[in-house]
């Protein structure tokens, strides 16, 4: 098993069943979320015995890189291989705020966008919360610098994966863990209803992001599939439930795909969907991948969309895409190496 996986009270009881006392886990923790550490007879303070059951017990790899990828803007994207070979990719965005990273929660992925590249690709298993760690503490190494945010927006469904998404936000915010701040962490869902509704009441300041990427069932349906199990209506009333129980503004994702979601019509419609909510509709022009038809919004339809949202005060943000030149948009490098 790996360590990564561990929660501090599970450590606690693990080594109280050896005779270990509490503040031996504390240590542990410390070596490996502070230090980093990639073998554990790195632990100096620590009596041998207690590395030796560790090392009897847990593995401290996870990944292993296959391939990595920087563009000019500092973008890295790094593709890499499971223990049972499965492959993921995470990639890190330099922002002007610090360094921000997008973790996979699965391989492949079940909800079948027609728009993605990982949605082509069933998935095979879940992530564990250790082997999503596991990509921020490789990603820290390498740069020899801290990630100070963490989107979950790589390949998967998150809200499929829930129990290990739980584990690894508890593990990451812990200020012994890797201390990364709730609000530095946006977890992004294709609308899993129930899911958002249980999120609500998950008592972390950890920011939701819901993709919507259209404002009526004939065109989300036919972007996301998902969409005939969990309809607008219903993704907006969970939203709504949402806003109301967590008391945190929601991000709307809206990709801007050329005459499919970006005509000036939709961009009325989505008004009147979200008038009310607090809401912040983030529009992240389409990147297309050769799996899908589909094309770019144009520059001049982008920014249309963008000032009819703007003079009906919704809140938005016209994304400037980063990383374009090595395929940014998460699961096209594992997709192209497949
Ligand atoms: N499964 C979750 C999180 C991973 S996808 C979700 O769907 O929200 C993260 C975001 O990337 C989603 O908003 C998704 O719609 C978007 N995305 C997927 N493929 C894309 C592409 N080719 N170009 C731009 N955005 C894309
Ligand atoms: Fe899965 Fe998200 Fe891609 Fe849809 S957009 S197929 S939910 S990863």
């Amino acid at each position: 098993m790996l360590i990564y996986d561990v929660t501090k009270e599970e450590l606690i009881e693990f080594l109280k069943a050896h005779d270990f006392k509490k503040y031996r886990a504390e240590q542990v923790w410390h070596w490996l979320y502070k230090q980093k550490i990639t073998a554990f007879n790195e632990m100096l303070n620590m009596p041998k015995e207690l590395i030796e059951l560790l090392e009897q017990n847990y593995s401290l790899q996870a990944l292993e890189l296959v391939i990595k990828h920087k563009s000019q803007d500092g973008t890295l994207k790094c593709l890499y291989s499971l223990h049972d070979g499965h492959l993921i990719e995470s990639v890190l965005m330099r922002q002007h705020y610090g360094n921000s990273i997008c973790v996979t929660t699965q391989v492949g992925c079940n909800i079948g966008c027609s728009f993605c590249a990982s949605g082509q690709l069933k998935k095979k298993r879940d992530l564990t919360a250790g082997e999503i760690i596991a990509q921020i503490i490789d990603t820290e190494r390498e740069l020899k610098e801290r990630i100070n945010y963490v989107v979950v927006m790589g390949i998967g469904e998150p809200f499929d994966n829930y129990e290990n998404l739980l584990r690894f936000l508890s593990i990451i915010n812990d200020p012994k863990g890797l201390s990364i701040g709730a609000r530095h962490i946006t977890v992004s869902t294709s609308g899993i209803v129930p899911k958002i509704k249980e999120y609500a009441h998950m008592g972390m300041q950890v920011n939701l992001a819901i993709s919507l990427h259209a404002p009526n069932n004939e065109i989300r349906t036919k972007l996301m599939k998902i969409n005939q199990a969990y309809p607008v209506e219903e993704v907006i009333d969970a939203i709504r439930y949402y806003l109301k129980v967590a008391n945190r503004r929601v991000t709307i994702e809206y990709i801007l795909i050329d005459e499919v979601n970006d005509m000036e019509s939709v961009a009325k419609e989505l008004v009147t969907v979200l008038r009310g909510l607090n809401v912040y509709v983030n529009l992240i022009p389409y990147n297309e991948v050769i799996e899908a038809p589909y094309k770019r919004s144009k520059m001049e339809s982008q920014l249309k969309f963008y000032d009819i949202l703007k003079k009906n005060r919704i809140q938005v943000t016209l994304r400037k895409e980063q990383g374009h030149d090595i395929n940014a948009a998460c699961g096209q490098l594992r997709s192209q190496h497949l």
